[in-house]
């Protein structure tokens, strides 16, 4: 069976791997030109059943508890006027610890993308269209011209999947939020006020309808994320000029005036380009008619906002689960089913934390939120 997988992102590549566990080689149609054509930085915290479980299915699981920092769990939450909301501290040892561990993005592509054989991953080569062959096998079409025919298609190629219009017509609408990364380098030694405030973790402060974050990533950098609620069109209509970044971070700094000083410092500490970015989704509970011979998984079945921190261990999980279902000559249906049915209520968890963390009055919404998350009175 010819298994072709459009986008080597973390479910595809999963999937894949798990494939390979089970004697099966999948070609990955990836558009980036090679590995280290783009750089995906920021750290994710894997999940005990979905993307830790996904990397025991794939058989990595040494390999990540030796990438994992389980410290990156520390974190402090404030409100924009410079109030402690809340802080947590990653406990030394126990179960407990081994939570939710960060581990950088990264590292956990070079960690998949080592356990693969050389030729699984096709670099640059961008799926435009697939269609039905009949039979459940499809014809995949890449930019250069070139045809690829698979008896099973997986569509893996994230919010703007090519693969998507096979099974359904929906498209991933702006969620009303803009976000926006900026990164420090070498924090520890050359921004050690900006190191200290993240500290091992994640800084947050929570304004109103804006929000400004940090995450110590396990490269020296610390990646700082500006949120805020604005029209589609804001990055062009601000009039901020995004392509040159000691200007962009000037103003940027303007929206956040009235934040402490000490805040603001990471946006200053910053260097290199400042990335900008809409916030967009799928609706919540999609469904779609089965199709013989191709599925979606990840961002391609059930994009959400990162509000939930669950996009990458889902789409992990995702690819583990149908590669043991084609391993083992499983019903796909049963398979779509089963995501669509877990990807709802993290996508539902994602849209009103985006309301919530994006609202007027949100510190203490959020404040709440988390003595609720840690089971306390409030
Ligand atoms: C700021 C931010 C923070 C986040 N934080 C977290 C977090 O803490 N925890 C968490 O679980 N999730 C988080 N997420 C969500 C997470 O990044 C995504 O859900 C996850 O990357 C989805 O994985 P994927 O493999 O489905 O898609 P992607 O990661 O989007 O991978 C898709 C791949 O397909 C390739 N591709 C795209 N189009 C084509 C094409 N036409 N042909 C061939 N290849 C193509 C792309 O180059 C890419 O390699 C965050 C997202 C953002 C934006």
């Amino acid at each position: 069976m010819r298994i072709v997988i459009a986008g080597g992102g973390l479910g595809g590549l999963t999937c894949a791997r798990v494939l390979r566990a089970h004697d099966i080689d999948a070609v990955v149609c990836e558009r980036d030109a090679s590995r280290e054509a783009r750089v995906q930085g920021g750290t994710l915290d894997l999940t005990v059943d979905e993307g830790q479980w996904a990397l025991r299915q794939a058989g990595l699981e040494a390999g990540y508890r030796a990438i994992a920092r389980p410290e990156g769990q520390d974190m402090v939450l404030y409100d924009s006027a410079g109030t402690l909301l809340r802080r947590e501290a990653t406990p030394d040892e126990g179960e407990e610890r081994w939570g939710r561990p960060e581990a950088d993005r990264p590292a956990l592509r070079k960690l998949l993308l080592d356990a693969l054989p050389e030729e699984t991953v096709r670099w640059g080569h961008a799926v435009t269209r697939a269609e039905p062959l009949g039979d459940g096998r499809h014809r995949v079409h890449l930019s250069g011209g070139e045809t690829l025919d698979c008896d099973f298609l997986v569509g893996a190629d994230g919010a703007r999947s090519r693969i998507r219009p096979l099974l359904t017509d929906t498209e991933p609408a702006y969620c009303g939020v803009h976000g926006m990364e900026l990164v420090i380098h070498d924090a520890d030694r050359a921004h050690p006020a900006a190191s200290a405030l993240v500290g091992r973790g994640s800084f947050s402060a929570i304004g109103n309808q804006q929000t400004l974050s940090a995450q110590r990533n396990g490269d020296g950098t610390i990646r700082v994320h500006l949120a805020l609620r604005c029209d589609e069109d804001w990055p062009s209509a601000s009039g901020i000029p995004f392509d040159q970044p000691d200007r962009a971070r000037a103003a940027l700094k303007e929206l956040y005036a009235a934040w402490p000083a000490e805040f603001l410092a990471l946006v200053d500490a910053a260097s290199g380009p400042v990335l900008v970015y809409p916030l967009n989704a799928l609706p919540v509970g999609l469904r779609w008619d089965a199709a013989p011979g191709v599925t979606l998984i990840g961002d391609a079945a059930h994009l959400m906002s990162p509000f939930a921190g669950q996009g990458a261990n889902l789409a992990m999980r995702d690819g583990a689960e149908l590669a043991l279902v084609l391993a083992e000559g499983g019903d796909v249906r049963k398979f779509e089913q089963a995501m669509l049915e877990r990807a709802e209520p993290a996508a539902r968890m994602s849209a009103d934390n985006l309301e919530l963390f994006l609202s007027d009055g949100a510190a203490e919404k959020v404040r709440h939120l988390f003595a609720k998350m840690f089971g306390e009175e409030d």
